[in-house]
């Protein structure tokens, strides 16, 4: 099930996207806090009151979620990591991060900045809530104390929660740092770290059944039903994503030793830079129905054609347009060499836009690499069971 996200504005130049699954949250707090925590700890107000201070929490638990993404945003870019969007959804936000750290000190800094942020709103807010109670003569300052206490304990709960030693929460990551700094593997800390993950998940699960079971049989009060509930759905999600996690990792390491050389076509043909784009089309792309070619211009590279790069020009010009014109200038990122892993050359495609790279060893073009050979290993890795 894709439930849609929408774009509600910029932060440090990265897009925030709040997902549908998200408003369920903002009904369910603003709807428990009007209801239940609201009358109960400030007893003789309105219910229009209650609802408006309810949305007004919510939304500044929203703001919460946020901060600590951004926590961990703001020490990812300084390591010029790029970070795609963030996004916020029913189990609180995600900061999509284009790639993986570059050192184990960075996975820690990015990992722990997160809860840091969370922390320190927490400890303000109580701060906030001491100094407004020594001025408890005034009227009217009862409501902002209660939820200046409120976003105070969620920012402690969010800070700690995440602190769990299981991957992909923030503390698996910080766990991640260390058994990587320690074992000098990536990808077997990352499988470490996600089995830890697992354990967590698990154990929730377990913990949050038992609560809902004795609060259905009467040994807890039954308002502890829904919390049990509640702790069993966020232990199933955090076992499938430390199970998706893993998965991932035993991909990639694969990936990571696979030389580009064994996948790579060998059997190149380049087309000269002066070639028109009729001639391309009908001399190379018609007769060999590859998707792209590396342009030669006096027995040297010089750049990439691809068929998009011949579609964005109208066809009733191709006999005057050169491919030297159209085609991708060459550039470090366009080019690999054929024994550097194929991990490398997804993350350069990926970075690039490109769909293909040219296999370059000593100055001369030994081959080309496609995405859709790339995926073909990688299908036939995962059918494998490997
Ligand atoms: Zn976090």
């Amino acid at each position: 099930m894709r439930l849609p996200s929408w774009e509600i504005g910029h932060a440090l130049g990265i897009p925030i996207r709040v997902h549908a699954s998200w408003f369920l949250v903002f009904l369910l707090v603003t709807w428990s806090l009007s209801t239940g925590y609201l009358p109960d700890n400030l007893p003789g107000l309105s219910p229009e009151r209650y609802w408006a201070m309810g949305a007004v929490a919510a939304v500044l638990l929203f703001f919460s979620v946020l901060l600590h993404e951004l926590g961990h945003s703001y020490v990812a870019l300084h390591y010029r990591i790029p970070i795609e969007q963030i996004t916020l959804f029913i189990f609180g936000g995600v900061a999509h991060m284009r790639r993986e750290a570059p050192s184990p000190k960075a996975e820690f800094l990015i990992a722990v900045a997160g809860p840091i942020v969370s922390l320190a709103i927490g400890g303000t807010c109580f701060l906030f809530v001491i100094m407004a109670e020594s001025l408890q003569q005034q009227q009217g300052l009862q409501g902002v104390i209660m939820l200046g206490a409120l976003l105070g304990i969620v920012n402690v709960q969010l800070g700690l929660f995440n602190m769990i030693p299981g991957f992909p929460l923030d503390g698996g990551r910080v766990l991640r740092a260390g058994l990587w700094a320690w074992g000098k593997d990536f990808y077997r800390a990352t499988k470490q770290a996600a089995v830890v993950g697992l354990t967590f998940g698990g154990i929730l699960g377990f913990v949050g059944l038992v609560i809902a079971y004795r609060a259905a049989s009467g040994d807890l009060p039954a308002s502890m039903m829904s919390n049990g509930g509640w702790i069993v759905f966020i232990g199933m999600f955090l076992f499938a994503a430390a199970q998706a996690s893993r998965r991932q990792a035993v991909v990639r390491q694969s990936l990571a030793s696979i030389p580009i050389r064994n996948l790579m076509v060998t059997t190149v043909v380049s087309i000269p830079a002066q070639c028109t784009l009729d001639e391309a089309v009908n001399r190379y792309f018609q007769a060999y129905g590859y998707g792209g070619f590396p342009v030669l211009a006096e027995g040297r590279l010089v750049g990439l054609v691809t068929v998009s790069e011949v579609q964005a020009v109208a066809p009733s010009f191709w006999a005057w347009r050169r491919v030297d014109q159209v085609m991708r200038p060459v550039s470090e990122s366009l080019m690999i060499a054929p024994e550097a892993p194929v991990i490398h050359a997804m993350e350069r495609m990926a970075r690039g836009g490109w769909d293909r790279l040219v296999v370059m060893q000593d100055g001369e073009v030994v081959g080309l690499v496609t995405q859709s050979a790339i995926v073909q290993v990688l299908r036939l890795r995962s059918s494998s069971g490997r």
